[in-house]
């Protein structure tokens, strides 16, 4: 590690001035960009921590709304009642998350900032329709994610919190690496207010995305039989050393099958 300037924020808005000295970054977790430091990837020379601010914590269920603070944890996530309640599915996407060191530290918004193209968060987030809430302005799933490690974020800009509608139906399926519990596969599945959005991690190489097929396959009914059959293409998916494109395109069509027929039981 190198000498680095460590700023703890009062609020939001003196975080917003902390960033502005040097080339700093903010820090939630430090579950990615710790290492990353250590591993010279980033070399901030000021970390402006958020991880501890009041304002940017818990879950809050309030009628037909849900909202994320940015540094929730996963583990404040997977065990949150209310939550557990509103949208079951995606309090259980947190509890597969790494492993517990990782889900007490890791925030939902260092998660969907960093956008790994193997996280699960981006495809929640992408399948609920979530809106991404800045210190700036509000961003939806749809325009958030942007590619691989990359989002609609600003220089300086601050995830707040994320905000979706709990839908009538959701659920996560993953196929995860081993070592890591990333997604090699991962799919999200939703039935909502909006119709059904279908979204996969872990495949594409260019990071999270809605799967056309999948959607219109089970807009049609919203049942694992709708997906029998399905063929997804291998274009435009990962190859790298745990899986190859086609074993990928398998894996997407199998996943989803779960996720519905969990979304159903
Ligand atoms: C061993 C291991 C296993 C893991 N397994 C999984 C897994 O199975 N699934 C999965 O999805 N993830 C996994 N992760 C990632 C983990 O879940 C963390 O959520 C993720 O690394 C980043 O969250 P963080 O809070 O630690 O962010 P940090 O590391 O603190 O920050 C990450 C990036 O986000 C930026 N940032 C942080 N907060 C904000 C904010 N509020 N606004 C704007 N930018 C911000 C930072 O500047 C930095 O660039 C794993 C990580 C490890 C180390």
């Amino acid at each position: 590690m190198y000498s680095v300037n460590y700023h703890r924020a009062a609020s939001v808005s003196d975080a917003a001035k902390l960033l502005k000295s040097g080339d700093a970054k903010l820090l939630s977790g430090g579950m990615t960009l710790i290492p990353a430091m250590k591993t010279r990837l980033a070399a901030p020379s000021d970390l402006v921590d958020v991880s501890r601010l009041k304002e940017l914590q818990g879950v809050k269920v309030s009628g037909k709304t849900v909202t994320i603070g940015a540094a929730t944890t996963h583990y404040d996530v997977s065990t949150d009642e209310n939550l557990k309640k509103a949208c079951p599915a995606l309090a259980h996407m947190a509890s597969l998350i790494g492993d517990p060191a990782v889900r007490y530290k890791g925030t939902i918004g260092g998660s969907i900032a960093n956008n790994d193209p193997a996280a699960d968060y981006p495809a929640a987030l992408l399948a609920l329709g979530a809106t991404i809430i800045t210190n700036k302005r509000e961003i939806g799933a749809d325009k958030f994610f942007k590619g691989l490690f990359e989002t609609a974020l600003k220089e300086g800009e601050i995830i707040t919190a994320v905000t979706f509608t709990p839908p009538a139906k959701a659920a996560y399926q993953k196929f995860r690496n081993p070592a890591s519990r990333y997604a090699i596969v991962g799919v999200f599945v939703v039935k909502g207010k909006d119709g059904v959005r279908a979204a996969v991690t872990g495949a594409g190489a260019d990071g999270v995305f809605r799967s056309k097929e999948i959607e219109a396959a089970l807009a049609k009914n919203f049942d694992v039989s709708a997906l029998d059959g399905l063929k997804v293409s291998a274009k435009g998916l990962m190859s790298d050393i745990h899986a190859s494109a086609d074993y990928r395109a398998n894996l997407i069509a199998v996943m989803a099958k779960r996720a519905v027929a969990a979304a159903i039981a």
